[in-house]
């Protein structure tokens, strides 16, 4: 095994601060238990002097790094030698402008852009963050891996798993996954346990079994997979010419992304390659909504490093004692006990972020705002355009800012949630078949 010297991994609180090598594989600090961190000896890495300096390697697409939406910004992420490289393609996206559905949250033509990453060869952003994670595995010589998932994080690790030649066990909550994730996971080989439980169970297990038996957990615990979901935001300031949108409007879950988008600003700004940070919006489903209650009613912050551990502590002990289950029709953010709480609290300080619940309501009319007018996406996905309409309301994000949505999934993840929306006139929107008889005249007296 070899390590490179550019790399380190280091825990987030800062009365530890211990440091690791890449070499190791352990999600947890194993001195305080605390979240850890990518580090990196920028001064040993040679980082391109400007972001439009990456734009030169769209002529050399035969490259397979090259190519990778991850890993053609390699340098951002530079944890391991290219022979470990793992890609599929991910990261092909695209940044839409999208005038109708600016117009549905009351923004001006040409401020709102959807950042599509239903794309991805597993149809959601998961795999930027697979391919870095892989990478990682490979480097450190695993064979066998697990993670738990609402249903894409399934879907990507099976999918990268088998690219890889590694086993893989996922774990999901029995009837909380959307039918189209959990036939991908099926479908690209994966072991499938279905837990009588939610995702937070899922998640509690799979730490054990990963202990136990010694897989590589694939969970956003996993500091080297936000390490490729960085690339997300890399690509937005791509899509926007090389200039940093005022907002990113994020979805909440397990909150990967929102950690993971706080950290690529934070070191972009550092090395000089943007100027300013844009802000974020985290949304939340109502029926699981833990950031948002933490953060707007309890007050809890990022606070140097130093967070409030009692106020989280007595938060999980109040929905322990209730036997809370969250609820939510988006099931990729049906999460109350989101492991990256303390890095979203970093990143919601680094942005200025803000964070909001929205309703199930919301959501599925959101989506098929989205689904009309845009590239469609599942109900998570949708939430961003429904908090965005929150945050244009109270005037908290202007109507002429620059606002760049994360779509984080492909509609056709989650197939039952559009159906019955559409079929059982669910909202606003709902755009349901016609039933008619096998009869030509009858046929064309439907037609409009
Ligand atoms: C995983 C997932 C989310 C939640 O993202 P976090 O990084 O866990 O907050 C949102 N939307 C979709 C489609 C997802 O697959
Ligand atoms: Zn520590």
């Amino acid at each position: 095994m070899s390590i490179t010297d550019t790399a380190f991994q280091e825990c987030i609180n800062p009365d530890c601060g211990a440091e690791f090598d890449c070499g190791q594989a352990l999600f947890k600090c194993p001195k305080c238990g605390e979240l850890l961190d990518a580090r990196y000896n920028w001064d040993r890495i040679e980082v391109p002097g400007k972001l439009s300096d990456f734009a030169a390697r769209w002529a050399n697409r035969s490259n397979r790094l090259d190519f990778s939406g991850v890993w053609r910004f390699r340098e951002l992420l530079n944890f391991c030698e290219d022979k470990y490289k793992v890609t599929i393609g991910e990261g092909q996206t695209i940044l839409q402008q999208n005038d109708a559905v600016a117009q549905y949250v009351d923004m001006k033509p040409g401020c709102l852009y959807l950042q599509y990453e239903g794309l991805n060869p597993s149809g959601s952003f998961k795999d930027n963050g697979m391919a870095a994670a892989f990478s990682h595995a490979k480097m450190v010589g695993v064979k066998s891996c697990a993670c738990a998932s609402t249903g894409n994080t399934s879907a990507s690790v099976a999918l990268y798993a088998h690219s890889c030649g590694m086993k893989c066990t996922v774990f999901i909550g029995s009837g909380r996954i959307a039918f189209g994730k959990l036939s991908q996971s099926m479908d690209y080989g994966a072991q499938t346990i279905q837990i009588r439980g939610d995702f937070d169970d899922c998640m509690r297990q799979v730490q054990d079994v990963c202990t136990k038996l010694g897989l590589y957990l694939l969970n956003s615990l996993n500091p080297f997979r936000l390490e490729g979901q960085k690339a997300i935001m890399y690509r937005i300031i791509e899509g926007l010419g090389w200039e940093v949108p005022d907002w990113i409007v994020v979805p909440g879950g397990n909150l990967g992304n929102s950690s993971a988008f706080g950290k690529a600003f934070y070191e972009l700004k550092q090395l000089g390659l943007i100027e300013r940070i844009p802000r974020m919006a985290i949304i939340n489903a109502t029926g699981a909504d833990t950031l948002t209650d933490l953060v707007n009613s309890k007050k809890l912050a990022w606070n140097n490093g130093r967070v409030n551990q009692a106020i989280i502590d007595d938060y999980y002990a109040d929905l322990t004692a209730r036997n809370f289950s969250p609820h939510t029709c988006a099931s990729a953010i049906e999460i109350s006990r989101p492991v990256n709480l303390k890095k979203c609290l970093r990143s919601i300080d680094i942005c200025n972020g803000v964070v909001r619940a929205v309703t199930d309501d919301e959501i599925r009319d959101a989506k098929a705002i989205i689904g009309k007018h845009g590239l469609g996406c599942e109900p998570a996905s949708a939430a961003t355009i429904a908090g965005l309409r929150h945050l244009r309301a109270e005037g908290i994000i202007g109507a002429d800012e620059r606002v760049a949505c994360v779509l984080t999934g492909h509609a056709l993840k989650d197939p039952n949630v559009t159906v019955n929306y559409h079929k059982q006139k669910q909202g606003k929107f709902s755009n349901p078949p016609v039933e008619a008889p096998n009869d030509l005249d009858e046929i064309i007296k439907l037609i409009r």
